[in-house]
């Protein structure tokens, strides 16, 4: 195991922050760790690499106890803070000379020179990092949570606040580095998790409401499935009234039709034998899946309430 979480809690003042979670992380995993904003992330994460001292409970980084060795279990583990906070008056370079000399890192021009390499920083590592734009700022945190080669990283909100370029850049550097890592990274955006991650925890009002693989949670149905449906002639609204188990119909132009299923049973072949006795043919008719976003509000509403 990578990483185990068992029964951690964290206050400030009444109010629980994280509230008693638990779970653990197998070595290779990409885990999202999702949740709305306040929902005990950051604290979490703060828990997991030993900056912040849980209540309660107990935290391994690959088998050390971090509230017995910190100092042990803080070398197995990388970390992107949400700020990526950067001393912004050093050159690219120097700076992860600096943090090589902190982790007292044997042969640091090396590893530098990997490192610079791994994030594609090359061709900006004589630059002042406040000339940076964001994009490479936030690869020189990855820089340094890695540059002493963990086995765990741990990355705060790693790509908030990135134009859509980076946005896909950042997003494979994490993969790639996803590849030889156990990553954790916190979001609050499901695409986030969908393109990066193999699993999921989301976690509200500081509790853990799902924990599973993302396809598992993708195939989560609404109450409603919805259909889409184009016919091979225009037709009007009205002879889907005879139709008890449609909720809504919403013309989407042309003959294609967006189509909401009361009871989310599989209707498209009550739809095909409608479709023959009014002499129409079914050009398309698709099943929309219930998407990430909707799961995400359906999980986090009904822990709200
Ligand atoms: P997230 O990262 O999911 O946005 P946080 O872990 O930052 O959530 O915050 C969880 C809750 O704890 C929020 O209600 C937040 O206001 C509160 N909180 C976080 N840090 C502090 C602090 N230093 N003092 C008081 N309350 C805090």
């Amino acid at each position: 195991m990578s990483v185990e979480v068992k029964g951690i809690s964290k206050s400030y003042g009444a109010q629980f922050a994280v509230d008693d979670i638990s779970f653990s992380i197998l070595p290779g995993e990409v885990l999202g760790f999702l949740g709305p904003n306040g929902a005990g992330k950051s604290t979490t994460m703060k828990m997991i690499t030993g900056y912040l001292v849980p209540n309660d409970g107990e935290i391994k980084i690959c088998g050390i106890d971090i509230l017995l060795d910190d100092i042990a279990a803080k070398k197995k583990i990388g970390y992107l803070p949400e700020s990526n906070p950067l001393y912004k008056d050093m050159f690219v370079r120097e700076y992860l000379y600096f943090m090589a000399s902190i982790h007292k890192i044997e042969n640091p021009e090396k590893r530098v020179n990997e490192v610079l390499a791994e994030t594609g920083l090359l061709p900006e590592s004589r630059k002042k990092i406040s000339e940076l734009s964001k994009g490479y700022k936030q690869r020189v945190g990855l820089a340094q949570a890695i540059l002493h080669n963990p086995e765990v990283l741990i990355l705060d909100e790693p790509t908030s606040g990135l134009d859509p370029n980076q946005l896909v850049e950042i997003r494979n550097l994490i993969k790639q580095l996803g590849q030889t890592k156990t990553v954790i990274l916190s979001t609050h955006i499901m695409q986030e998790v969908q393109a990066m991650c193999s699993r999921v925890i989301i976690i509200n009002n500081g509790k853990i409401i799902a924990n599973d693989s993302v396809e598992k949670l993708s195939s989560i149905q609404d109450d409603i499935s919805e259909l889409i449906l184009e016919f091979d002639k225009e037709v009007s609204k009205d002879i889907f009234k005879s139709l008890s188990y449609i909720k809504r119909v919403n013309h989407l132009g042309g003959n294609r039709w967006e189509i909401q299923i009361e009871d989310a049973l599989d209707r498209r072949k009550d739809l095909a034998e409608f479709a023959h006795s009014n002499n129409l043919v079914i050009l398309e008719i698709t099943k929309k899946q219930g998407t990430m976003e909707s799961i995400f509000q359906k999980l986090t509403q009904k822990s709200n309430n």
